[in-house]
C-alpha cells in the first residue's frame, strides 16, 4: 500500500510537472498515445515485414492498403493515387480531411525503400532494448507511423473536427517515376492548396529537425576513343582511349568542385570496355574488355546534390567546361537531368521550427534546432517548398538509412509521436 501511494505521489508530480506547460487536453493527447504504443509497435512491426522496395509494386501497395484502413477508421478519405502503366511504379496514397479551422497541413510520408525484393529481407528484430532494425524501419516506415498514431490520438480524443489535413504518402520516394512532372503532379497540386508542409523522414535526433533539404539531379558522361591495338596507346594517332579520358574528366570534377560546400556529385556506376551494353532503366550493364584493346567507349552515370538552383548550375557549367578539354584522339559529352529541386532555408521555415520548438520543451524533452543541410539528401517536400513553410526530419530517429541494418530508436519514438500530435494540436487550432 505504501508502494502504491509513494507511486500515485510520484505520477502527481510527473503530471504536474508536465500540466505547467501543456493543457489539460493535450496530456489526454499524451496519454492517449502512451497507452496505444503496443498497438503502434504492432502496425510498425507489420509493415516493415512487408517488402515494400520501390520497384515492387504489389508490396508498396499491400503497405498503402494497411495504412489505407487505419486512415479510414479515423475519418480521413482515403484515395490511391495511380500513375501511368509507363512509369512502372506503384501510385500514391492520399488521407485527407477538410475544415475551417487553423493552418492546412500537408503531411508527407513514404511507402517504398530502397531494399528490393531480390536483396537479403532483414525482418522487424530487437538488436537491443532499444535499438529495432528491419528494412525501411527508420526510412521511413517509422516516420508514416509517426504521423498515423499521432492522428489517432488527435481523433480519438476528439479533436480532428473541423481541421484541415492531408496525409500523402508517395511510393516512390526513393527512386520517383520519371518523369517527376508526371509522378509528382498531383502531390503538387494537392500541396498548393495547404499552408504548411511536414514531412516524417529520418530524425536525426530528438533535437534536430530540416529546416532545409538539398536538391538533387543527375547526370551522364560518354567517353570516346578510337579502338586498337595497345601497344599503341598514347600514340599521336591513337590517342589515351574512353576509359582514360573518362578518368581524366571525373578525377578533374573532383578537383575542381569536391571542397564546395553542400555539393556533392557522385559517380555511381562506370561501365568501359571494348563493347559495352548500358541497360539505363534497369540501372546495369554489361561490359567486354581485353587488357591489349583500346577501349572505343565509356558511360558513367552520376548524381549531383545542391542547396540552392544557382550553385546548381554553376556546378554544371565547372563540369561542362572540364568535359570540353579532350585528351588526343577522344571526345566526350554530358549530359543533366533534373531530380528533386531544394528545398531552400527559409524565414517562414524558421519560424516554423520556432513552433516546434516550443512544443518541445513544453514536453520537457529540450530544444530542437535545425540540422546541418549538407548531412542529408533530397526529399519528397523539396517538391513544395518554394510554395509553404517546411520543416522535415520529423520522424523515426535511429541510424544508416539506406543501407541494410538501419536502425530506429524504439524507445524515443513516443516522445517523436506526441511531439508530432502537440504540433499538429496546435498549429491545426
Ligand atoms: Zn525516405
Amino acid at each position: 500500500m505504501k508502494k502504491l501511494i509513494t507511486s500515485c505521489f510520484a505520477l502527481a508530480i510527473g503530471v504536474s510537472a508536465y500540466a505547467q506547460k501543456i493543457s489539460p487536453t493535450e496530456q489526454k493527447i499524451v496519454n492517449y498515445i502512451d497507452a496505444k504504443f503496443p498497438q503502434t509497435e504492432a502496425l510498425l512491426k507489420q509493415v516493415v515485414n512487408i517488402n515494400s522496395g520501390t520497384l515492387n509494386i504489389a508490396g508498396v501497395k499491400q503497405v498503402g492498403d494497411i495504412l489505407r484502413q487505419e486512415f479510414d477508421k479515423i475519418g480521413f478519405k482515403t484515395e490511391w493515387v495511380t500513375l501511368p502503366d509507363s512509369l512502372k511504379r506503384a501510385g500514391h496514397l492520399v488521407a485527407e480531411r477538410k475544415g475551417k479551422a487553423g493552418k492546412k497541413l500537408f503531411l508527407i510520408g513514404h511507402l517504398d525503400t530502397v531494399f528490393e525484393k531480390e536483396m537479403t529481407f532483414s525482418p522487424y528484430t530487437y538488436l537491443n532494448d532499444s535499438t529495432v532494425t528491419g528494412q525501411g524501419v527508420n526510412d521511413m516506415k517509422g516516420g508514416d507511423i509517426v504521423i498515423l498514431a499521432a492522428l489517432q490520438a488527435l481523433y480519438n480524443n476528439g479533436l480532428l473536427d473541423n481541421t484541415s489535413i492531408t496525409a500523402y504518402f508517395t511510393g516512390d520516394e526513393e527512386s520517383a517515376g520519371r518523369p517527376t512532372s508526371i509522378s509528382r503532379k498531383d502531390f503538387i497540386d494537392r500541396a498548393k492548396t495547404h499552408d504548411i508542409a511536414l514531412a516524417f523522414e529520418t530524425a536525426v535526433s530528438l533535437h534536430t529537425v530540416a529546416t532545409a533539404r538539398r536538391g538533387a539531379s543527375g547526370w551522364q558522361l560518354k567517353t570516346y576513343g578510337k579502338t586498337g591495338h595497345s601497344s599503341r596507346v598514347f600514340s599521336p594517332e591513337m590517342g589515351y582511349g574512353a576509359i582514360y579520358e573518362s578518368a581524366r574528366i571525373l578525377n578533374e570534377f573532383r578537383e575542381k568542385l569536391s571542397s564546395e560546400k553542400y555539393l556533392t556529385f557522385n559517380p555511381g556506376l562506370i561501365l568501359g570496355g571494348s563493347e559495352i551494353n548500358y541497360n539505363e532503366a534497369k540501372a546495369n550493364g554489361t561490359a567486354v574488355g581485353k587488357t591489349n584493346i583500346i577501349s572505343p567507349e565509356v558511360v558513367v552515370n552520376g548524381d549531383l546534390r545542391f542547396l540552392t538552383e544557382t550553385q546548381k548550375n554553376n556546378a554544371r557549367e565547372t563540369m561542362r567546361t572540364i568535359v570540353a578539354k579532350n585528351l588526343t584522339e577522344t571526345k566526350a559529352e554530358i549530359s543533366f537531368s533534373d531530380g528533386i529541386p531544394a528545398m531552400e532555408p527559409t524565414a517562414a521555415n524558421e519560424q516554423l521550427l520556432g513552433v516546434l520548438n516550443k512544443v518541445s520543451k513544453d514536453l520537457g524533452y529540450g530544444d530542437v534546432k535545425a540540422g546541418d543541410p549538407g548531412s542529408r539528401g533530397a526529399g519528397d517536400i523539396s517538391y513544395v517548398a518554394q510554395y509553404m513553410a517546411c520543416l522535415d526530419g520529423l520522424g523515426a530517429s535511429g541510424k544508416g538509412a539506406h543501407a541494410p541494418g538501419e536502425t530506429l530508436n524504439i524507445k524515443e519514438l513516443p516522445a517523436l509521436i506526441k511531439r508530432t500530435a502537440l504540433l499538429l494540436y496546435r498549429l491545426s487550432r
